[in-house]
């Protein structure tokens, strides 16, 4: 990722994307355990409470993950909006968005005003 035109925010992008795909990782490796202990644990009586708690952990393992590559699917949006010359502008109003914004949330698609009229997007 060495091309012309990545400046700052490309760097913060990169690493914001390093950082997910570790963390997806790292929860996917912690995933795998809990699913075998899971099954260990289902050879026991099944109103065991270690299977219940990690039926708890499972779930939200599950939905940290899938949190996490909705996080990545915007990130690498935000790179190819980069690419194109489209990066930090908001994509409702087409305004700048704000810096400090984009600082907070490098990934982010629409300015403040748009985001707060759109809350079904967080970002
Ligand atoms: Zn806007």
């Amino acid at each position: 990722m060495n091309r012309p035109g990545l400046d700052e925010s490309g760097a913060s992008l990169i690493a914001e994307r390093v950082r997910t795909a570790a963390l997806i990782e790292s929860l996917s490796a912690r995933l795998a355990a809990v699913i075998e202990a899971t099954a260990d644990a289902a050879s026991d009586d099944e109103h065991d409470p270690e299977g219940t708690t990690l039926a708890v952990e499972r779930g939200q393992l599950v939905a940290q993950i899938d949190r996490s590559r909705v996080r990545l699917e915007e990130i690498d949006a935000a790179l190819e909006r980069l690419g194109r010359g489209a990066y930090g502008r908001c994509e409702t109003c087409g305004e700048p968005i704000d810096p400090e914004r984009l600082e907070v949330l490098p990934a982010a698609r629409q300015c403040v005003r748009c985001a707060a009229r759109n809350p079904t997007r967080r970002w």
